[in-house]
C-alpha cells in the first residue's frame, strides 16, 4: 500500500496555512532571553523539503532566528553517533519529563537520569558527552560542522543571542551543577553549559530547519549536498525522542493532535519530520505557556492534516511526482 505525495499538493498547503495563519497575534515572544523579546512578533515562515532536495517556502524563510532548543535534537544525534543510542540512552535517558524545558523538579524526581537529551538536562549533559573530551573549541566545532552538515549549508552564532543568554541562564547553571552532583556530566560543567548556551545562540533560518527535517527523514542523507551526515539507525532513535518529548509538557497533547514528530524551541521555530517522506518546519516568534510557537503549531498542524502526514496512520508515502490511490 503506497501513496505517493504531489509537489504541488505540498505548495499549496503551505500556501493555504500561512494565508490561515498569519493573522493570528496569539502568543507573546519569550521574554526571559532579552534578544528574543525584541525581535519582530508578525515575521512567519513555513518551509518543506523534500528527499529529493525540492524546498518549498512561504513567508519569512530567510530570516534567522535562534536556533534555541531544536539544536538539542542535533545534538542528541552527534552524541549517538560518536557513541551509540544504547550508550546515549544509559547515560542520559529518553523518557519524557511531563515538565516544562528547564525544569530542577525533573533532575531531582529521576535523580540517576536526566531524562532525555531533549529538556535542558539532558542536553548539557549531552554537551558535556561531545567528543573531544576536555577541549571546548574542538567540542564546538563538531557540533556546529554537523548542524551545517544536517542543513547543508553553514550555520554560526548569532553573537547578539550569545551574550543575551550568557549573561541571563542562572536556572542553566544551576542544572549543570546538580547534574556534576548525580555524575551526569561527562566533562567540565561550566564548559558543558557554555557549549549548551552557544548551540542555542546560533542563527537558523526555516529553510535551513526544513532541509535538516528532511535529511532526519531520509536516514541522514542530506537531499541537498548528497552526504551522509549520521548513522542510517539513528533516525528512528531521534524521531522517537522528538515525538516523546518535542513539546515538553504538551508533548502528548501534540502528538495526539497532529502525529508528528517534532521539536520546538523558544525562538519560535518549529522542526517537523515525517520518516522517508518530508522535513517541515516553521517559525513565528510568540509563543504559549510552555515555551512553543502559537502559529508555527498552527501551521504544521494544518499541514500534517491536509497531507495525510500523521505518522500512526496507514498511509505510506514514497515519491512526490504524483499523486495516486492508497488502495493497493
Ligand atoms: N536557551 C533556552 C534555554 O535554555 C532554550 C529553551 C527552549 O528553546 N525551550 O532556556
Amino acid at each position: 500500500m503506497i501513496k505517493k505525495l504531489d509537489k504541488q499538493l505540498v505548495a499549496d498547503t503551505l500556501r493555504q496555512a500561512y494565508e490561515r495563519c498569519k493573522s493570528n497575534t496569539e502568543g507573546k515572544n519569550a521574554n526571559y532571553i532579552p534578544y528574543l523579546a525584541n525581535i519582530p512578533s508578525d515575521l512567519f515562515g513555513i518551509a518543506a523539503a523534500l528527499p529529493d532536495g525540492e524546498i518549498i517556502t512561504v513567508g519569512d524563510t530567510d530570516y534567522r532566528f535562534g536556533i534555541e532548543s531544536v539544536s538539542k535534537v542535533p545534538t542528541a544525534l552527534l552524541a549517538m553517533n560518536q557513541y551509540s543510542g544504547r550508550e546515549v540512552l544509559e547515560k542520559i535517558g529518553a523518557d519524557a519529563t511531563g515538565l516544562p524545558f528547564n525544569s530542577i523538579m525533573a533532575i531531582l524526581l529521576e535523580k540517576d537520569h536526566p531524562s532525555t537529551p531533549l529538556v535542558n538536562a539532558g542536553a548539557i549533559s549531552a554537551c558535556s558527552m561531545i567528543k573531544p573530551q576536555g577541549d571546548a573549541n574542538s567540542k564546538w566545532q563538531s557540533i556546529i560542522n554537523f548542524i551545517s552538515e544536517l542543513t547543508g549549508s553553514q550555520v554560526e552564532v548569532i553573537e547578539e543571542l550569545y551574550q543575551s543568554e550568557t549573561a541571563t541562564n542562572f536556572n542553566n547553571k544551576s542544572i549543570a551543577w546538580l547534574l556534576k552532583n548525580y555524575d551526569r556530566i561527562y566533562d567540565d560543567p561550566d564548559m558543558a553549559l557554555d557549549i549548551y548556551t552557544r548551540q542555542c545562540s546560533i542563527g537558523i533560518t526555516t529553510q535551513q530547519l526544513a532541509v535538516m527535517g528532511a535529511t532526519i527523514a531520509n536516514r541522514g542523507i542530506n537531499p541537498l549536498t548528497g552526504r551522509c551526515v549520521f548513522k542510517a539507525e539513528l533516525a528512528p532513535k531521534i524521531i522517537s525522542m522528538m515525538a516523546t518529548v518535542g513539546f515538553y509538557e504538551h508533548s502528548g497533547n501534540w502528538l495526539f493532535s497532529t502525529g508528528l514528530p517534532a521539536k520546538t524551541g523558544v525562538g519560535g521555530g518549529i522542526l517537523g519530520v515525517v520518516p522517508n517522506i518530508i522535513g517541515l518546519a516553521a517559525f513565528a516568534p510568540p509563543l504559549d505557556d510552555s515555551g512553543n510557537s502559537v502559529k508555527a503549531q498552527q501551521a504544521l498542524s494544518y499541514i500534517v492534516g491536509h497531507l495525510n502526514l500523521n505518522i500512526f496512520e496507514n498511509g505510506i508515502y514514497c515519491n512526490m511526482d504524483q499523486k495516486v490511490s492508497i488502495e493497493a
